[in-house]
């Protein structure tokens, strides 16, 4: 298995006037006949509802993408019930049969929906045509493709030794019951992952889509169809979480929980999965990813153009809304003058606006609560002019069209302070110079600053301090580079995920997520 290939839209080729053309087909779609709509998918039934909600563009949000139906109790009962028929046939189909409808969605994802999907990723969730080929297209299409050849692995695990006489094997068997996958906006891949790494393993999935990322979600459904998924087996139902969650955790068969969300409701529901434990069959599986606070950590030796270049794509890309998003910075002393003139000067020049035009690095947040929040943030560093924190650069806000946040940052002398330890999901990044000497202390302290443990770097050309670095960061970082960004994981390269409050670190996009969606039988044979 290779990873996809990227184009990256060179001037004139060929893959950039056909993302164009699919941009001109959703604006004459929404000019023409108004927002697509979006229905649930419940056993291969389209079903709208009277209830619709929006999607709207981050970058112009007066404009209406999508309207969704979202789920009632009916339907979520239907949903239910239909997915538990579906799971006897598709448990039992052989796994190559299974495998090979995932297999010919990535073919479909990756040629004849890979501009329609790019374009859907970057109107809806305002990402720029490279980062939405990065997720929709290429991420993606590995994920699906990576999981089969991990499964494969799974599948072809067997007990090492027999006995005289005695025959043992393991038999591979789907969790009992449903699974309940809630995905984020901020990738359509994830989305595109958390349904489907359960299915491929033989379970039915009831996937709830981020109302930010339905139109694209909604595509991906339309290319698992049409490569063969049988209906049932993952049910799409858009609506309002605390209700799905109320009515698919309560349910005798609920089977497990594939995450990726923020830290607060992950844990809710791992209390409310507590709650219930009476009712259920089986001891639900718990996976998640949820938050971060991601530290670059620079030592005396490191290269300072690379560090520059790295704080600014890990921590502006997508506007800073990755869970690994580079958001904390520690910086030596004596690289501080460099490194921070180089910084302001090329975060200076930063294009930010709509991702329709591709010479843009930047668009805006996601909707307005997320432009509050950061915005909040961003004003009391302005207010408060007690010398230890201010901005370097940066700090404007506009959301007159779309929801932009300059890409900022932020000078703090205090480590502790509001953001260098909140998540703010935003272009944001805080910056902390330590005297070169507290190399040691200053990264025991960096461990210790956040209960976040997602993605971390070191940037250093000293061997021995990039090992103490490893050593004392070891626990702080799921995801741990060095001289790299802390963003852009590679499916079948860096698997994902990180520890303490930023999740179940299951690593996704690779066989360890897998495992966790089967409950193999053993079975002893004497003769
Ligand atoms: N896997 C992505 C990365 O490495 C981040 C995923 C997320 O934001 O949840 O940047």
């Amino acid at each position: 298995v290779r990873n996809e290939p990227k184009n990256k839209f060179m001037k004139g080729s060929p893959e950039k006037a056909e993302v164009k053309q699919e941009l001109n087909n959703i604006n004459s779609q929404l000019n023409s006949s108004g927002p697509y709509k979006v229905p649930m998918i419940i056993n291969g039934n389209k079903i709208f509802t009277q209830s619709n909600k929006q999607q709207h563009v981050p970058f112009d949000h007066k404009k209406i993408l999508c309207s969704y139906s979202e789920t009632d109790k009916e339907h979520i009962d239907l949903a239910i019930k239909t997915a538990l028929e579906a799971k006897l046939s598709w448990e039992n189909m052989p796994f190559n049969d299974r495998a090979a409808i995932f297999l010919k969605a990535a073919d479909l994802l990756s040629t004849k929906y890979r501009s329609k999907v790019i374009a859907a990723t970057m109107m809806g969730q305002g990402k720029t045509a490279c980062e939405a080929e990065i997720d929709a297209a290429a991420e993606l299409a590995d994920f699906w493709r990576f999981n089969v050849k991990y499964a494969a692995e799974i599948y072809s695990q067997q007990p090492s030794e027999n006995s005289p006489h005695v025959w043992n094997r393991l038999e591979y068997r789907p969790l009992e019951g449903f699974v309940v996958a809630f995905s984020p906006f901020n990738f359509t891949a994830i989305g595109g992952n958390l349904c489907t790494a359960p299915a491929l393993m033989g379970n039915v999935v009831l996937w709830k889509p981020s109302p930010m990322s339905m139109y694209s979600n909604y595509l991906l459904m339309q290319i698992l169809k049409e490569a063969g998924l049988p209906d049932g087996v993952i049910q799409f139902i858009p609506g309002d979480a605390p209700f799905v969650v109320e009515n698919t955790f309560n349910h005798p068969e609920f089977a497990g929980l594939h995450f990726t969300g923020s830290t607060a409701v992950f844990k809710h529901l791992w209390k409310k999965i507590g709650d219930n434990l009476e009712i259920y069959k089986s001891y639900p599986r718990i996976v998640g990813e949820t938050g971060g606070k991601n530290l670059h950590f620079l030592h005396k030796s490191a290269d300072v153009n690379t560090a520059v270049y790295n704080t600014i794509r890990g921590g502006f890309e997508f506007q800073g809304q990755k869970c690994s998003a580079t958001s904390r910075v520690y910086i030596p002393e004596s690289l501080w003058p460099q490194y921070s003139e180089l910084l302001k000067n090329e975060v200076l020049k930063i294009k930010q606006g709509s991702v329709e035009d591709f010479s843009n690095f930047m668009s805006s947040v996601i909707n307005r609560q997320s432009f509050d929040k950061i915005k909040s943030y961003i004003d009391e560093v302005k207010e408060v002019k007690d010398g230890k924190q201010y901005i370097l650069v940066g700090g404007e806000t506009n959301d007159k069209v779309g929801y932009e946040i300059q890409p900022t940052v932020i000078v703090t002398k205090d480590p502790f302070s509001k953001t260098m330890t909140d998540e703010l999901f935003g272009p944001v990044v805080t910056c902390y110079v330590y005297p070169d000497e507290k190399y040691i202390e200053t990264l025991e302290m960096a461990d210790k600053t956040t209960d976040y443990a997602l993605t971390g770097s070191v940037f250093a050309v000293d061997r021995e301090a990039i090992i103490t670095a490893s050593n004392v960061l070891r626990n702080s970082a799921g995801n741990f580079y060095i001289n790299d960004k802390s963003t852009g994981a590679v499916v079948g390269q860096q698997p994902f995920g990180g520890g303490r409050s930023s999740g179940t670190n299951d690593k996704a996009g690779s066989i360890l997520n897998l495992f966790r969606w089967i409950s193999p039988r053993t079975i002893k044979e004497n003769f």
